[in-house]
């Protein structure tokens, strides 16, 4: 469809019915018992007719969707004329393919909507396969082209969120009210690294509601790390949007070989019900049953209790992580994390043998035998000097190859930060595959943690799977020590360096059952559903104290699972033990990893810790496992009070967390919760004896709240949640 059509389409100029071109089919209706959509098999292109809700009135679509128009053959720019192929097409009461054919550039594309699960949003994705025996180039096809027919008087507002990334932004939970010329557009890339004053990295996903209390909605997210888009406008009576690959700076080409296909990046799309809190819930429950590892859920240890060896930063030893381990076994801790600081040099994945004498292997066979699992730093894209047998080093001609750019004359690996490799190229790949398996199998790692910028998302080589440079809008430049290439091909580097890195991660898991993967990444800074479908946790934000923990926290777990989230503590000061409990809170609402070394610590603190460390694992895991979550209090700013609440209905049993952060007054606070039976009656216990132990309503609790009384500064409380029989 050319520009002035769609235009004329969003306008409302033409019914809907006109819109799927050509003579429009009986709608194919795909869902689950949440979601359906209405799907119509025009003959020149697909339309979603309506997205409904089982609660809620449907959203009804304008327009047909947006299939490519033209495409590179063998050199010759063609326009595309696609045909529906309704013998190849397919559909049932769970998934629809409908398929399109444009014979005389030999392309095929599938255009296809599953619900995976029971409940929750529905996933579409675009593929074209090549079925010619010419290179194609394809310009950007979108994942979604979406168009709603909105009453111009419906007042409307659009949730998103932002990454956590070096440091917490300072809204990163956004609602903004959509009136007639909104226009937003967020963007996710696999290393968020914004420029000061721009707006921040988004967690790939947006929430459309009715403005009010208990109102319907509509949300989509994108399950892939590399650079995409997504765009919301609101004009006259439609509500339009593009979600995808990012095709900024553009314009985005990319190769086709003959026989292979092109998928876009997978689309969620769901009505919603119920407000900001049930949206989530449903979304979280979706993201653990669909993307999660069902592995990694069945480990009753899942999130795992871990310590960390940065407290000491570069300067770890064996001997200092010998100590670490002693005390974690006596603190109760799951894991032993061994930073950077271990290795020979960048790229040069093997033990610095001054300070790790007997190598990295046998501290995590120390680690094991004192009942620790062992997780190991690893920034393995990056590239560096070393000379030694199996490094990554830049002089070597073939490694040149894989690098994103060529260094400038005289450069030097910083401290644990080189040159990005192209995982895009398929013998960097293999590198990568070979290099990931064999650390894991030869240091016997639990868990294998990557930082730093792995997963490139520009670069300048011509002769890599990726299209080629425009060299007159090419931007090189050095960023937090990494060296940056933006150009026309951003967005198509990222897209083949994104898979190979998926295909990596995978190799890892089904090589090594149990293993863990976190995703560091600089922390915060690639927080997605695609890498929330490869990887087990993400580091949230890379800043460590208490409030930016919880900052980090509150605005990520709007939509991901909260045992994924994981937060580092850093040492802080406490002078009280309230103090240390609060540090140690703030990062116990999701996956909680202590970055100190604990020896540290005082007699005092360590009996506080050892007691936090066990009441988390025995009845605070469970349920940031799986209990629902509700965002009870304002976003924390480290004055006032905020707070968390777990509720799981089907045990009856829950935890409200109360943080009251530096200014003393006032000394109370009511916390309405959430998730309740009115009429159930609640035993309420204050784990820190705050106050005594009472009884009260459902409907009290979630009407009028519960007081929580915390007259010092930095301090919080756990208050458990039960229904009384
Ligand atoms: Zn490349």
């Amino acid at each position: 469809m050319n520009r002035l059509a769609w235009i004329c389409l969003m306008s409302g100029l033409l019914p809907a019915r006109l819109m799927a071109a050509g003579a429009p089919s009986a709608p194919t209706i795909v869902g689950n018992a949440d979601n359906r959509i209405a799907l119509q098999s025009g003959t020149s292109a697909p339309a979603v007719l309506w997205l409904a809700h089982a609660r809620q009135p449907a959203w009804h679509g304008v327009g047909a969707d947006a299939l490519i128009e033209h495409a590179t053959v063998d050199g010759d720019r063609i326009a595309l004329h696609w045909q529906w192929d309704p013998a190849a097409s397919r559909h049932g009461k769970h998934s629809a393919s409908f398929v399109y054919a444009d014979r005389s550039a030999g392309l095929r594309l599938y255009w296809e909507w599953r619900a995976a699960a029971q409940h929750g949003p529905i996933e579409h994705v675009i593929r074209i396969e090549n079925l010619g025996r010419h290179e194609v180039w394809l310009p950007l096809q979108s994942s979604l082209h979406f168009a709603w027919q909105v009453p111009p008087a419906q007042a409307l507002q659009q949730l998103w969120i932002d990454k956590g990334a070096g440091e917490p932004p300072p809204v990163g939970t956004h609602l903004a009210s959509v009136t007639d010329g909104y226009h937003w557009r967020g963007e996710s890339s696999t290393f968020a690294h914004p420029q000061k004053g721009e707006p921040r990295e988004i967690i790939p996903w947006l929430l459309l509601r009715n403005a009010g209390a208990n109102a319907g909605g509509w949300y989509a997210g994108v399950e892939f790390s590399g650079r995409v888009a997504m765009t919301l406008a609101r004009h006259g009576e439609t509500l339009d949007g593009t979600i995808g690959l990012n095709p900024e700076p553009g314009p985005f080409r990319t190769r086709l070989l003959p026989g292979a296909t092109f998928a876009t990046p997978t689309v969620f799309v769901g009505a919603s019900n119920g407000d900001v809190d049930d949206t989530g819930n449903t979304l979280r429950r979706w993201v653990r049953q669909v993307l999660n590892d069902p592995a990694t859920l069945r480990n009753p240890d899942y999130p795992v209790v871990t310590v960390n060896s940065w407290g000491s930063a570069m300067a770890i030893t064996e001997a200092r992580a010998h100590r670490m381990i002693d005390d974690a076994q006596r603190l109760g801790f799951e894991m032993f994390h061994l930073d950077a600081g271990w290795f020979r040099a960048v790229g040069d994945w093997h033990a610095n043998l001054e300070k790790f004498p007997h190598g990295v292997a046998a501290l995590s066979d120390y680690a094991h035998r004192h009942g620790l699992k062992f997780g190991l730093w690893v920034d393995w894209a990056q590239a560096g000097t070393s000379k030694e047998k199996g490094a990554l080093d830049i002089a070597d001609p073939r490694v040149r190859d894989w690098l994103v750019t060529d260094p400038p004359p005289g450069w030097k690996p910083a401290e644990f930060k080189g040159i990005t490799i192209d995982l895009g190229v398929p013998a960097a790949q293999a590198w990568a595959t070979t290099e990931t398996n064999r650390i894991v199998r030869d240091y016997h790692v639990d868990m294998l943690e990557h930082d730093g910028y792995v997963v490139a998302q520009g670069c300048d080589r011509s002769d890599h799977p990726h299209a080629p440079i425009v060299p007159a809008h090419t931007r090189r430049y050095s960023d937090d020590e990494f060296l940056w290439v933006d150009s026309a091909n951003s967005t198509d580097v990222s897209l083949h360096a994104t898979r190979a890195y998926y295909a990596i991660q995978n190799t890892l898991r089904r090589r090594h059952p149990g293993l863990l993967l976190e995703i560091c990444n600089d922390g915060g800074r690639m927080v997605d559903f695609g890498s929330a479908a490869h990887g087990d946790y993400f580091s949230i934000v890379d800043s460590y104290d208490p409030l930016s923990n919880r900052q980090a926290f509150y605005d990520a777990s709007h939509v991901l699972p909260p045992a994924m989230l994981e937060t580092y503590v850093f040492a802080w000061p406490t002078p009280r033990i309230e103090n240390f409990r609060y540090m140690l809170r703030s990062g116990m609402m999701g996956w909680f990893t202590v970055m100190i070394d604990t020896n540290s610590w005082t007699v005092q603190q360590h009996a506080a810790a050892a007691r936090e460390i066990a009441f988390y694992k025995s009845t605070l895991r469970p349920l940031i496992r799986s209990a629902d979550l509700y965002h009870v209090g304002p976003r924390p700013d480290g004055k006032g009070w905020d707070g968390t609440e777990y509720f799981d209905a089907a045990g009856d049993k829950g935890v409200l967390y109360a943080f009251h952060g530096s200014v003393a007054a006032p000394a109370d606070f009511r916390f309405r919760l959430r998730g309740l039976r009115r009429d159930g009656r609640y035993r309420l216990h204050f784990r820190d004896d705050s106050a005594s132990d009472r009884v009260m309503r459902g409907s009290e609790l979630m009407q009028t709240g519960v007081a929580v009384s915390l007259p010092l500064a930095n301090s919080s409380e756990l208050v458990m949640i039960e229904r009384l029989q």
